[in-house]
């Protein structure tokens, strides 16, 4: 879609000139600005109170460093982020991303996302996002103990649960929430609900280590069935093998599909058979493993493992046929050919269990061949919003059920879903959730923004 509209053309040109060498954050809100375009001109109120000019700036960026010593006694240096990019509608809400990626484009992008998403939720939470370069992967738990502690060290002073609420993200699970909020405690000599993903005995929520994967699916279901198709029978590609995927598998195996891939940061397994799931939960949640393992340890006579990315939707007998893709690793990781592939291979849904996994030209293909498009900041947002009930639950001092959680998180997957189409259809785009998300998720924040002044 391209940007024709005089006042947001300019708006990005300032946008692009400010944040030099961040495409991630560009791409984010290019998209953003282009399904924004009927909206501003409709509400000429936002752009005099000066809503979309605030709404590309984050409101606070702290940058920090975080020294920890490693097991061999030597002192390595990380750096820290934390972008608290909208308090509109509620405290900064978003979670700590520790991958070696991580550098201020990515927590802005992250960030920006989060503020929509947010307000797609219908609970009260504003955007932020934070996390570090350190890398997860191989350290000891002394390790990571005391790179968390020395990373809450100083974010500690810049959160709280009234004003910024940090959860987990690609690298950060309930180990590292744990030492997190252990830390956060020893410095303040508070018990509150400063971080969501806690774990089960101090604070957190059942069915917060399913939401994301689960909500996806909700989210899925409701777009399915509004265009008279379902789950049941389908074969899903999904990729990743961390939480969402995990999750997203079991949720669309329950609704009748057949999962058939996952993958890891440099391969993927295709198990025609159908993935089974508890050895992926034995292998990357027990063991802390690699996905490659599952190929020998799988009953499974016919799953392969392959090298690269699974979006070429590529096996030993030929291609992967699909009916719907669930991309669950990270940002851009389906480019204009990986969408290709997907069409070509029989695909007519995608919803994104990442953040931004999609390349603009990847998005482009999609909406040009009529393929239902399931937005992440509609489709993801089940992880977020069960923190807010985990927060919710904080407040009150009580827990609820698994049930209970499971069955609002239904609910308001159900109600995202509406938005967006609502939206979508009364900005005269039916069908496009992308723009229904950006729309609907936008409008509550503008309010609020114009409501509060400058
Ligand atoms: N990192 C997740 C997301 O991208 C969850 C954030 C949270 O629970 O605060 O939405």
């Amino acid at each position: 879609m391209a940007l024709k509209n005089q006042y947001l053309k300019e708006l990005l040109e300032r946008v692009e000139k400010r944040n030099p060498g961040e495409p991630e954050f560009i791409q984010a809100v290019t998209e953003v600005l282009e399904t924004l375009q009927p909206v501003a001109e409709k509400r000429q109120d936002l752009i005099d109170a000066g809503v979309f000019e605030r709404i590309v700036e984050p409101e606070r960026q702290i940058i920090f460093r975080v020294p920890w010593v490693d097991d061999n006694g030597k002192v390595q240096v990380n750096r820290g982020f934390r972008v608290q990019f909208n308090s509109a509608i509620g405290p900064y809400k978003g979670g700590i991303r520790l991958h070696p990626s991580v550098y201020l484009g990515i927590i802005k992008f992250l960030g920006f996302e989060q503020v929509f998403k947010n307000s797609l939720t219908t609970l009260p939470m504003g955007g932020g996002k934070g996390g570090s370069d350190f890398d997860p992967k191989g350290k000891s738990d002394g390790e990571i103990m005391r790179f968390c502690q020395s990373f809450m060290t100083e974010l500690s002073k810049h959160i709280g649960a009234d004003c910024d609420v940090p959860a987990g993200d690609i690298g950060t699970g309930a180990r590292e929430i744990g030492f997190m909020f252990g830390q956060y405690k020893r410095l303040r000599n508070e018990f509150v609900g400063v971080l969501t993903g806690k774990g089960l005995t101090y604070g957190g929520s059942l069915a917060r280590t399913e939401a994301t994967g689960y909500g996806l699916c909700y989210f899925t279901n409701e777009m399915l069935q509004a265009n008279g198709k379902s789950f049941e029978g389908k074969t899903v590609v999904i990729s990743g093998s961390g939480n969402v995927a995990i999750y997203a598998t079991e949720k669309a195996t329950q609704y009748g599909a057949k999962v058939v891939t996952v993958s890891g940061s440099n391969g993927y397994i295709y198990d025609p058979d159908g993935i089974e799931l508890d050895l992926v939960k034995q292998i990357k949640e027990v063991e802390r493993g690699r996905i490659k393992e599952y190929a020998s340890r799988t009953s499974h006579k016919n799953a392969e493992y392959h090298e690269g990315s699974v979006w070429t939707l590529k096996c030993n007998a030929g291609g992967i046929k699909l009916d719907i893709a669930l991309p669950c690793a990270t940002q851009n990781e389906i480019n204009g050919d990986g969408a290709k592939a997907i069409v070509a291979n029989g695909g007519f849904a995608i919803a994104e269990g990442a953040n931004m996994p999609s390349t603009p030209e990847a998005i482009e293909t999609y909406l040009s061949n009529g393929l239902l498009y399931g937005p992440a900041k509609a489709a993801n947002a089940g992880g977020v919003a069960t923190s807010g009930l985990e927060m919710s639950q904080n407040s009150e001092r009580l827990s609820w059920t698994f049930e209970e959680v499971d069955e609002k998180l239904h609910g308001i997957m159900k109600s995202i879903f509406k938005a967006c189409d609502d939206a979508a259809k009364e900005y005269g785009m039916a069908g496009n959730y992308m723009a229904g998300a950006n729309i609907a998720g936008f409008l509550k924040v503008a309010e609020a923004m114009k409501a509060q002044g400058c």
